[in-house]
């Protein structure tokens, strides 16, 4: 079990109401902070308040369901073709990942399956190719470069791009872990199987605390004066006034020889990724349509397994070792809210999207840095928080893809 956090209060109205009021009136910046999701975001941010001496509980409803254990592990701005802020933002978290994840591997003891090992998108025409909105970041390849780096990639590839600076981190059986870990052994205090029910304020400005329901039964306050929410995709029904849906993914993974891919090879609608013992995930649906229905479709899964044969055809015949399922949190123009909420306390680290673990090492630090900096960070990180703000414009055409 963790061990708790000193200075950390889980107060109940009624049995201690005068502690949890005095606790509520307390100034944010120097409040223990309840982290409300334990799944990446939650725990990347609790990590990182902990870190800085902060005294931190984390309220997780659920470990398993967290689209941190179900994402391939990507960290691709330049593959995904971002652009503008986001690209920004993925790109300064991309730099910062190698030292976040030297952290979590010494706070932890744990190796996080970081493999800075390169992505290539591939394409049916070298104009396609040059079109690609990151082009100009990667490395060009003709059919012949394309063969090297990718043996046995499918006959209609014509010509790639290959981002070297791209890679990936093995974030569904090792980086939630070690982030965990690392959390326990700095004190983080964890509420597993607690879900929160609703928000409280005072007048609807500030945050007095949260109503939550534990695993072993009965409902509880718990007393805060400053709170991150991240919940991932359903942070919108605790405030629902965040553009925040569910977009569902299926994924597969099967078991490949070891070394028979060396780079992630990032499709249109699919892609590979193959981790160091020869385990190839590939991923993903993306059904916005299907809102929370849990499970496997076999839609999906046949969608999943064409791609595998335009692809790289002789991984079709590769045994299957698993098939799961998850919720990406998405927004109107498919960057994340982060930065200061509508309540005064609450913070926001959510809308994550597809990005997630990519955007998960400089989440932690812009939001650490406010909540510790009293609300605003300094040069360069709050200039990238101010772009992320959850009330930010967002145009007819984006809010109606969402
Ligand atoms: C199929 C798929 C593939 C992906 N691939 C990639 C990739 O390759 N690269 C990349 O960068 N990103 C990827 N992502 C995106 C990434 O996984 C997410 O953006 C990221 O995990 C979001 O983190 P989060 O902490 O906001 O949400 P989650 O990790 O989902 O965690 C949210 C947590 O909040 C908890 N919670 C919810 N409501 C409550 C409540 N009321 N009370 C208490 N707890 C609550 C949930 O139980 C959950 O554990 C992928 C996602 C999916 C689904």
């Amino acid at each position: 079990m963790a061990p708790t956090a000193p200075g950390s209060q889980d107060l109940e109205w009624g049995a201690a109401e005068p502690e949890a009021r005095a606790l509520a009136g307390t100034d944010p910046h120097d409040a223990p902070v309840l982290l409300l999701g334990g799944g990446l975001m939650g725990l990347a941010i609790a990590h990182q308040l902990a870190r800085r001496g902060r005294a931190v509980t984390v309220l997780s409803r659920r470990r398993s369901e967290a689209a941190g254990f179900v994402a391939a592990g990507m960290l691709a701005p330049h593959a995904e073709g971002l652009a503008g802020p986001l690209l920004a933002l993925g790109r300064a978290s991309l730099e910062r990942i190698p030292a976040w994840v030297a952290r979590i591997e010494a706070d932890s003891g744990l190796p996080c399956g970081l493999r800075p090992c390169g992505i290539v998108v591939p394409f049916t025409s070298a104009a396609e190719r040059d079109a690609y909105p990151t082009a100009a970041y990667g490395l060009p390849l003709d059919r012949s470069a394309l063969e090297r780096e990718l043996p046995g990639i499918g006959p209609r590839w014509r010509s790639g791009l290959l981002f070297a600076q791209d890679g990936q981190i093995d974030n569904r059986r090792r980086l939630m872990r070690a982030l965990e870990r690392a959390c326990a052994a700095l004190g983080v205090r964890f509420e597993e199987g607690s879900e929160v029910l609703e928000l409280l304020t005072e007048d609807d400005r500030r945050l007095r605390g949260v109503r939550v329901r534990r695993a072993e039964g009965g409902e509880h306050v718990i007393a805060a004066a400053a709170a991150v929410l991240a919940c991932g995709a359903w942070s919108a029904r605790l405030l629902p006034a965040l553009p925040v849906r569910p977009v569902k993914g299926q994924m597969l993974s099967l078991q490949g020889p070891r070394a028979a891919l060396e780079r992630v090879l990032f499709g249109p609608g699919i892609y590979l990724v193959p981790r160091q013992d020869g385990l190839l995930v590939v991923g993903a649906t993306s059904e916005p349509e299907a809102g929370f229905e849990p499970g496997l479709t076999p839609e999906g899964q046949k969608q999943l397994q064409q791609g595998i044969a335009d692809l790289l055809p002789e991984a079709a015949l590769w045994p299957p070792m698993e098939r799961w399922w998850g919720f990406r949190p998405g927004t109107p123009d498919e960057a994340p809210l982060l930065g200061p909420g509508p309540i005064d306390g609450l913070w926001l680290a959510t809308g994550h999207y597809r990005n997630g673990v990519l955007l998960a090492a400089i989440t932690a630090e812009l939001i650490a840095e406010a909540i510790t900096a009293a609300g605003q960070g300094s040069g360069a990180n709050a200039a990238l928080l101010a772009a992320f703000r959850w009330d930010r414009p967002f145009s007819a055409a984006t809010a109606a893809a969402a």
